[in-house]
């Protein structure tokens, strides 16, 4: 195994008209070639907004990206465009990521038309063998979006997504949009893709039953910063940090082919503009004591790969 991607204390803030909004605060982590981390938290935790300036859509605001050892933040326009043909992001709604004045032929051969350096016959070729790959029919090959069923347009976009032979992928919520019985199709295609090309994801969702289906490694947010992190059957069977207990106890996780409960916490949700100092699930934590409020808890390895970000994770957990 070897590090793709290293990211060490990155940031990202907006300025909004009330302050400035953290939408990323201070994570860290790394993930191996060939594997999957799923990054999962409630909507507003900042996942999304991640996701993006790994792929340096969006410039951040503090912190380092290495990829492959280098930092994506400071090298060269033309590198970065090197760069970016290797990190791709599928989106989690496909019908609206695509144009729908374009056919399948012409959405895929796209992004070879911008990167250049293809012959037409070339760019032919790999249409065909993504949409083979991807599990599209050929005869679909001058259809519209429209005229297809949302997995199908999930596939246009995963094929995309695909067509400069990345390395890394941002899946950005890439089933929430589907049927619920599509959604495994498509998790199975991704996860064949990953396997036939040795792909390393970002896997990033609010639904833990995908996220427990499809990554290694799982990565908890909320409020913009990490709170957990563990290997994925570490981490459902032992979560530490409270928040983690509260999203696994909310929601019975089935398999993903069967519905699902939306998650559910109460109390009051601590704002991201202008966070005060503390632990922002504080307003919401049964144990939280005089230290939470004021001094925000620092991520720490408890044991193998299993990092948690909270004062107390020894004592409630019973951890000597
Ligand atoms: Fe709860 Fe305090 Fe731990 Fe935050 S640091 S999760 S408030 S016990
Ligand atoms: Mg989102």
């Amino acid at each position: 195994m070897s590090t793709l991607l290293e990211v060490q204390h990155l940031q990202k803030y907006f300025d909004v008209k009330s302050g400035m909004l953290h939408a990323v605060d201070d994570v860290s982590f790394s993930i191996e070639k060939g594997e999957t981390l799923g990054i999962v938290g409630e909507s507003g935790c900042g996942k999304s907004t991640l996701g993006r300036v790994l792929l340096h859509l969006l410039d951040n605001t503090g912190g380092r990206i290495l990829y492959k050892g280098e930092d994506v933040t400071k090298v060269s326009r033309q590198k970065l465009s090197e760069l970016r043909k290797e990190m791709q992001l599928i989106f989690q709604d496909p019908y609206a990521s695509l144009n729908p004045r374009m056919t399948i032929y012409q959405t895929i051969e796209e992004p070879m038309k911008i990167a250049g350096g293809y012959s037409k016959k070339e760019m032919e070729e790999k249409v065909y063998e993504i949409m083979d790959t991807v599990g599209l029919a050929r005869r679909l090959v001058n259809t519209y979006p429209h005229e297809l069923d949302g997995g199908r347009r999930q596939r246009i976009g995963i094929a995309r997504a695909l067509v400069l032979n990345p390395q890394f992928l941002v899946c950005d919520e890439p089933v929430s949009a589907l049927d619920v019985s599509i959604q495994a199709q498509i998790l199975n295609l991704m996860q064949d893709i990953q396997e036939a090309s040795r792909l390393t994801y970002v896997f990033i969702t609010h639904d833990l039953s995908v996220v427990k289906y499809i990554s290694n490694h799982i990565m908890v947010m909320y409020l913009g910063q990490m709170v957990e992190k563990a290997e994925s059957e570490e981490l459902f069977e032992n979560p530490l940090h409270p928040y983690t207990k509260a999203l696994l106890a909310a929601v019975p996780i089935p398999d993903v082919r069967h519905e699902r409960k939306r998650i559910k916490l109460k109390g009051e949700l601590t704002s991201p503009i202008n966070p005060k100092p503390g632990c922002r699930f504080a307003s919401r934590c049964p144990y939280a004591k005089d230290m939470c409020f004021k001094e925000n808890p620092r991520a720490e390895m408890i044991r193998d790969k299993h990092e948690v970000s909270c004062h107390f994770v020894h004592e409630i957990n019973n951890i000597h």
